[in-house]
């Protein structure tokens, strides 16, 4: 069976993310979570903060089948690393469209032997946004709904670190 590669920032890792990273493993055999350096967005968390709380987040979901990795770079080189047949990525709403398109269209350019496959979310999680989630969170408001119980407890723990939270 295939092997896929879910590409993301996942800063943090959402309710959102592990929906579709649950939708993938039911068509592939093996999904390997990617995490990004991405310097463009700077994030809240470092690369292995964001590696270590994504793996502990998709633990406590209960998928296996999955192998949290991280990358820098060309996303086709590193699927090319992990011997992948497709590139996994999330639409929440019409919003996500025109860059997704143009990603895939592009990455389709770079490696032709690459499909990129979409997953649509839950209706329940198509205003979710790793964004919403640190803004929520940096007001010391509830994200339980958000983000499994480990994403939350490093979320507070990082906002009282950098003092956005009070201790
Ligand atoms: P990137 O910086 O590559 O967009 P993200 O971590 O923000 O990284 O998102 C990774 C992937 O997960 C993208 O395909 C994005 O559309 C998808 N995604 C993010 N949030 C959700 C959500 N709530 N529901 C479904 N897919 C989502």
């Amino acid at each position: 069976m295939a092997v896929a590669i879910y590409p993301g920032t996942f800063d943090p890792i959402t309710f959102g993310h592990i929906d579709i990273a649950r939708r993938a493993r039911r068509l592939f055999a093996k999904l390997y979570v990617a995490v990004v350096a991405n310097p463009h967005k700077q994030p809240l968390f470092t690369l292995d903060e964001r590696v270590e709380i994504t793996t502990a987040a998709l633990v406590e979901a209960g998928i296996n089948g999955i192998e949290v990795i991280s990358y820098d770079g060309l996303l086709v080189n590193c699927a090319r690393e992990h011997d992948a047949d497709a590139i996994v990525r999330g639409l929440r709403a019409n919003s996500d469209f025109e860059y997704e398109f143009q990603m895939a269209l592009t990455n389709r350019e770079l490696a032709p032997e690459f499909e990129s496959v979409f997953f649509m979310t839950a209706g329940k999680y198509s205003f979710l946004a790793s964004s919403m989630v640190k803004e929520v969170a940096s007001y010391g408001g509830d994200v339980s709904t958000f983000v499994p119980n480990t994403v939350q407890a490093a979320l507070t723990e990082k906002l009282r670190a950098s003092g956005r939270l009070p201790s």
